[in-house]
């Protein structure tokens, strides 16, 4: 699959840099504190798919 695809999308909401999570296979948005997912290396963008990232996640995921 291409990364560098990945690398240059942008939050569909902010228009923030989006984290890609490659074990989580997911996108996240530290600013809206929101993640999507990514299904067969497509990542799926529309604000329907995002799920909320808890207070504890965010700050483990800004630990690394
Ligand atoms: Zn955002």
């Amino acid at each position: 699959m291409d990364h560098g695809l990945i690398d240059i999308l942008a939050c569909p909401i902010c228009k923030g840099p989006l984290l890609h999570r490659r074990e989580q296979q997911e996108l996240v948005c530290r600013g809206d504190r929101l993640a999507w997912p990514i299904r067969d290396g497509v990542p799926l963008l529309r604000v329907s798919d995002a799920r909320e990232i808890s207070q504890p996640e965010l700050l483990q995921m800004e630990r690394r």
